[in-house]
């Protein structure tokens, strides 16, 4: 499980795989505010979560 969480809105996205938190970074942070976050931003701020 991935982990990551919004700097401007505190929204906590997760994911299966990197390519899935991509994509739900990139739609959150552009659904809700209008900023396309750069992989490498998401990938650097994402935590490995033990489920
Ligand atoms: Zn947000």
């Amino acid at each position: 499980m991935r982990e990551v969480t919004c700097p401007a809105c505190g929204a906590i996205v997760e994911a299966e795989t990197d390519d899935e938190l991509l994509e739900g970074a990139r739609a959150h942070t552009w659904d809700a505010h209008r900023y396309k976050i750069p992989d490498e931003h998401v990938l650097d701020a994402a935590g490995d979560q033990q489920a």
